[in-house]
């Protein structure tokens, strides 16, 4: 099984090492082959997703991701931003569903921003749609208008196929779970929306056995604060899933513990922790790795068939966080406090 590692800026070298260390205990036929992406692929060769990296991740059977983004690179055309590497692998690789698990684990429902008993036991899917939508739609750009003032605009797009794909997604995930999908939207205003729901809706009469609910997303960005526990998966566009995916992770306790996977139609994906470079606390050694190992539990579920590892690793995290172990973002008063390789070290000794 061959594994591309792209660690990428930020913190993403500490905790992709961590994941790295985690895979190396499980003793598996791994071939684990890094390549420089983001700012790290722009400082070796002048660009965020360089040839010999895209190369490599498409002769791999996964992707482990670690993130991208530097401020230093802020400045540069929007081509040579090391965010470009992410959108770019998702393009190329056609990695169109994104699946973002949100789970309270019991020893952490107090590190909630919300009250313990409204987040407890909670287990949600988002499934996001990753390759359209206005992140992707043309035209864009920053134009001058007739009065001479600058105009900054983007276009929101969805084709019938891509809802249908994505739609499929979300309802086979939901049929595995508790049969319960909402597809949440902005239909009362947006025309982009309107065709969503109608091909979300006529996609439904295939799945006679599972319930479906449409929601526009401010009432679904409230719901999950107010209520988070009516959900079971959601299914969303690109731009929806990106931000209530980021709410959602605030409601486990922190970003840090959050994984997620990118597949394409045949199940090979790219499996990255949902939050970015943090560079605030970059080389500080206290990020936390979690998100990042739970990533590579689920790249050996979805992409490497090897669910019996998968759950092996996270009943390893489980283990540690039921005995204390706590990087400074999930820290409570009395818990062992443990910087990146204390955590990725605890979590491998587990296994
Ligand atoms: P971020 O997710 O990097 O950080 C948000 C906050 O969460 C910060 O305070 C950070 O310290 C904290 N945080 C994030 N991950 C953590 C971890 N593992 N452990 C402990 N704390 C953690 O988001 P941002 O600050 O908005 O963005 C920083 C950079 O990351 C930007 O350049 C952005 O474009 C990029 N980014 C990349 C990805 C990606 O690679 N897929 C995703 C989101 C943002």
């Amino acid at each position: 099984m061959k594994i591309a590692v792209l660690p990428g800026d930020g913190i993403g070298p500490e905790i992709v090492a961590q994941a790295l260390l985690v895979l190396r205990r499980l003793a598996l036929p791994l071939e684990i082959e890094q390549a420089p992406v983001g700012g790290a692929g722009y400082l070796a060769a002048g660009d965020p997703l360089p040839p010999s990296t895209l190369a490599l991740a498409k002769a791999a059977d996964a992707i482990l991701f670690g993130a991208v983004g530097d401020p230093r690179f802020d400045r540069l055309e929007r081509a040579k931003r090391p965010e470009q590497a992410i959108l770019g692998l998702r393009k190329e690789l056609g990695l169109f569903a994104n699946l973002r698990p949100a789970q309270v684990h019991a020893e952490l429902a107090s590190a909630s921003a919300l009250r313990p008993e409204i987040v407890s036991g909670l287990d949600i899917l988002i499934v996001r749609e990753l390759t359209g939508d206005i992140y992707f739609g043309e035209p864009k750009g920053i134009r001058r208008t007739q009065t001479g003032e600058r105009e900054g605009f983007d276009t929101m797009r969805y084709r019938e196929s891509e809802v249908r794909r994505i739609a499929r997604v979300a309802f086979e995930a939901a049929r595995k779970r508790k049969r319960k999908l909402c597809s949440v939207d902005k239909a009362n205003v947006l025309e982009t929306s309107q065709l969503w729901r109608e091909v979300v809706s006529a996609e439904a009469k295939n799945y006679p056995d599972l319930e479906l609910q449409h929601m526009y997303v401010d009432n679904c960005a409230m719901q999950l604060v107010r209520n988070p526990g009516q959900f079971d998966v959601i299914v969303t566009g690109n731009l929806f899933g990106d931000i209530l995916s980021d709410e959602a992770s605030m409601l486990t306790g922190s970003i840090g513990m959050l994984p997620s996977a990118s597949l394409d139609a045949s199940g090979k994906g790219l499996f990255e922790p949902i939050h970015g470079s943090a560079p605030d606390i970059a080389g500080h050694g206290v990020a936390n790795p979690l998100a990042t190992i739970l990533s590579a539990a689920m790249m050996l579920r979805y992409s490497l068939a090897r669910p019996d590892a998968a759950a092996r690793v996270e009943r390893a995290v489980a283990q540690v966080l039921r005995e204390g172990y706590r990087t400074a973002d999930i820290y409570t008063a009395g818990a062992k406090k443990v910087g990146t390789d204390e955590m990725g070290a605890a979590v491998a000794a587990r296994l």
